[in-house]
């Protein structure tokens, strides 16, 4: 006789005789199996965490670019750096510290963090962003929580969300106010957060009097690491211990969750908290990646089980403003 089995988008068609039981039960565990397998699938993942500036738009936009002018024109016209040393304190303090705020303080830098935000961001070409309903649409159909993670500060963060027309689109944003809670300038009461560790690179003073740990200095020396870097108060990505605290306050498991970045080292640490990962604005992957595309708006092409989760009709955060939320600083 002929009996049909149907595996969801697969179709056995099968001839057996009535006595070759063991071809039936043969035929549904083969069903069972693909049922359990594909749910499997579809639950692996209940949160997406975004990186937001060049993840959620592309590095074209000129901010970064603007971003990076404005960070070095801060350290010149507010903390009296010679211009001559811009180029390669910035590049160290960021490869060093993860942001460049992060570094100036370590090395001694004392300034007021939303003066320096407002300095940073206030003047970016936030006109280049455009309203993106395309991603829009992709946000609000994914049956997942979403959450915004950006080592950038809430103002930066909200204006940047309301220029892309996704200012609804998230359960929340995780900020540099949410992981430095009390960042009025005080230094950390961890004593090993302010730590000078004695080294045989100069200190200078700046015009303000407090003593500045030489990094150039400390890096032209033969064997820089054997002596550590001061630590700074500041905590950011790609930190682990930054993502851990992002993961703690917005109750995320890391082994549920896939994280959006454009930042290779911000990705790997991520990989070594335990996240699942996709690099975005890179078509090939890399060491830590699980996926990596040129664009946030491949996600349905690259990762359509996304949208196969159970939760579909319990979750969406359509009308809700981001800054509201739990989550946010
Ligand atoms: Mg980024």
């Amino acid at each position: 006789m002929n009996f049909n089995v149907d595996l969801g988008s697969f179709k056995f068609c099968w001839s057996v005789e009535l006595t070759c039981f063991d071809h039936l039960l043969k035929v549904f565990s083969i069903k069972m199996e693909y049922e359990g397998r594909y749910r499997m699938a579809a639950a692996k993942y209940d949160c997406l965490l975004f990186d937001l500036d060049d993840t959620l738009y592309p590095y074209s936009s000129g901010i970064a670019a603007a971003c990076g002018q404005n960070i070095k024109d801060y350290m010149v016209e507010k903390l009296g750096i010679e211009r001559s040393k811009i180029e390669d304190l910035g590049n160290l303090l960021y490869k060093n510290y993860g942001t460049t705020m992060a570094g100036l303080r370590a090395i001694g830098y004392d300034f007021d963090y939303d003066d320096y935000h407002s300095f940073v961001h206030g003047r970016l070409p936030y006109e280049n962003l455009k309203p993106d309903p395309v991603l829009r649409s992709l946000l609000l159909s994914l049956p997942l929580r979403k959450i915004i993670f950006t080592n950038a500060d809430k103002v930066h963060a909200v204006k940047v969300l309301s220029r892309l027309g996704l200012e609804d689109c998230f359960e929340g944003i995780i900020c540099f106010e949410t992981l430095n809670p009390t960042h009025k300038n005080n230094v950390s009461d961890d004593e090993d957060d302010i730590a000078f560790v004695e080294s045989a690179a100069s200190t200078t003073t700046s015009a303000n009097g407090p003593e500045i740990f030489d990094i150039i200095g400390h890096f032209a020396q033969p064997n820089p690491s054997l002596v550590a870097l001061p630590k700074t108060p500041i905590v950011c990505k790609p930190s682990e211990l930054a993502i851990e605290k992002a993961l703690k306050i917005a109750s995320i498991n890391p082994q549920r969750t896939l994280f959006f970045e454009d930042s290779v080292r911000n990705i790997q640490a991520g990989k070594r908290v335990g996240l699942d990962t996709v690099l975005i604005g890179k078509s090939q992957r890399v060491k830590g990646a699980d996926y990596a595309f040129e664009s946030i708006h491949n996600i349905k092409e690259a990762i359509p089980e996304l949208w196969e989760s159970d939760m579909k009709s319990e979750v969406g955060y359509p009308g809700q403003v981001a800054v509201e939320t739990s989550v946010t600083a």
